[in-house]
Formats: C-alpha cells, sequence, structure tokens
C-alpha cells in the first residue's frame, strides 16, 4: 500500500512537471522585444515642472521661449549669482509673462533683428512672485528712505508681480551680453538711463556703454516698453494701475 502511494505521488509530480513547461513554453513571453518600446528620445523630455511654474501657468501667464525660443533666458533669481546671494527661484529657469507683454516683446525682437540681425535679447527676470518680492526688500543693503528706487515695497507690489515687466539686455550673436556700464541689478545712479549722457560727458560711460544702452531703450520703447527711472534693464509693458486692474497678482 505504502509503495502504491509513492508512485502514484511520483507519477502526479512528473505530470504537473511536464503540464507546467509546456505551459510556459506556449505562453507568450514578456520580454522587450514583444513590447512595443516608445524610444525616449523621440519625445521631448522636460522635467516635471516647478510648483511656481504650475502656478504661473494657472493664472494663464505664457513661457516666453514658445513664442520667442530665439532669446536667452537667464533668470538670476533661480541661481545664487544676484544681489539676494541665493536661490529664490527653486527650480524655475523658463520666463513668463502676460500675453500683451510678450506680443510687445516679439514687436522689440523684431526691431532689434532689423537694426542688429543675430542678436538677440537675454532676459534676467519676468513674472516674479510678491513672497520674493519681500524677501528683496529685507535684503536690500541701501538707506531705507532709497530702497523704493530700487525694489518697490511688497505691501505696494511691482508691475513685476503682474507679469508685465521685464529685466532684459542686448547679446551678441555669440551670446554675450552688450556691456551697458553697470551689470544687471547695480544699485546706483551710474545705472539711471536719464543720467546716461551726464556719465557719458564726465567720462563714467564709455561711447560705446551709452550707445549700447541708448540701443535697448531705443527699440524697447518702440515696440512699446517704457524704461525704469533707476535701472536701464527694467521694461513695464503698461503702467502699473492697469496691470494692477486687468491681472491677479502672483502670491
Ligand atoms: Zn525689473
Amino acid at each position: 500500500m505504502y509503495l502504491i502511494k509513492v508512485i502514484f505521488l511520483l507519477c502526479l509530480i512528473i505530470c504537473l512537471s511536464v503540464l507546467s513547461c509546456n505551459y510556459y513554453k506556449n505562453s507568450e513571453p514578456v520580454f522587450a522585444d514583444k513590447l512595443k518600446i516608445t524610444k525616449i528620445d523621440s519625445i521631448k523630455i522636460r522635467p516635471a515642472l516647478s510648483k511656481l511654474e504650475r502656478n504661473l501657468i494657472k493664472m494663464n501667464l505664457k513661457n516666453v521661449k514658445d513664442l520667442l525660443p530665439e532669446l536667452i533666458i537667464e533668470l538670476k533669481y533661480s541661481t545664487d549669482d544676484n544681489f539676494i546671494g541665493f536661490n529664490v527661484y527653486g527650480d524655475l529657469t523658463d520666463a513668463y509673462l502676460q500675453d500683451e507683454c510678450i506680443e510687445k516683446l516679439v514687436i522689440a525682437y523684431n526691431i532689434l533683428q532689423e537694426e542688429l540681425p543675430g542678436y538677440t535679447f537675454i532676459i534676467y527676470d519676468a513674472a516674479r512672485p510678491l513672497s520674493v518680492q519681500r524677501i528683496m526688500w529685507d535684503s536690500l543693503y541701501v538707506h531705507e528712505s532709497r530702497k523704493h528706487w530700487y525694489v518697490a515695497h511688497p505691501d505696494k507690489g511691482s508691475i513685476h508681480n503682474y507679469g508685465m515687466a521685464v529685466d532684459i539686455t542686448i547679446a551678441c550673436p555669440e551670446g554675450k551680453p552688450l556691456d551697458m556700464g553697470t551689470e544687471f541689478d547695480y544699485f546706483g545712479e551710474l545705472a539711471f538711463p536719464r543720467f546716461t549722457q551726464k556719465f557719458l560727458e564726465e567720462g563714467k560711460l564709455t561711447q560705446e556703454q551709452a550707445d549700447n544702452r541708448i540701443l535697448l531703450i531705443n527699440i524697447m520703447e518702440r515696440a512699446g516698453f517704457t524704461v525704469a527711472r533707476t535701472e536701464w534693464w527694467h521694461f513695464d509693458a503698461s503702467s502699473f494701475v492697469y496691470a494692477k486692474e486687468k491681472y491677479q497678482i502672483i502670491e
């Protein structure tokens, strides 16, 4: 009886083994060569959007690169190379603006191509959240009474907070910014556009630096922008009142 049981079990094991082998032989192996593989290099790979960028898109602001891919985007507040000394934009590396501000920028770019074919613009800042404005205000190392010359008071807000201002310069075809006499975010009178002629006469600006500044301001004004009183790189696409009435502030 014991022997019959052992023989039966052995037969059962052999049958099961044969069946399972056949099953795996007949079933489709799930290997890559049988799957439809999407070629990754054919997809435009883009890192996940940051929270700030998602918010800008939600607020209907547009990525400048979508309309002007020729522009160089170098958001200074997305690096440690700014007057605050650290990154306040996180992963944001694209410039966002309101549609009507980008439309004016397209006009400015076309004028630049007529004046200096092959040259482009570098954008240093565009839409900026109010939270960053507060950090800037607190970080600014000038007398309290003069802070508003350089950064709008966070309680009042800046036109950047509505996506209607851009910080910009001109770059040569090799991508190098033209010499404007001061760096971006230079906090002093030498950056004041209205003193360009005076500083040229005093020898504080060279003829080339003055000409470059005049060229930038002239192109931007012809496109409908207004230059800031104290910063040769800052241009408004509308009045502050208009931006405030028409658009929601970026918190
Ligand atoms: Zn600005």
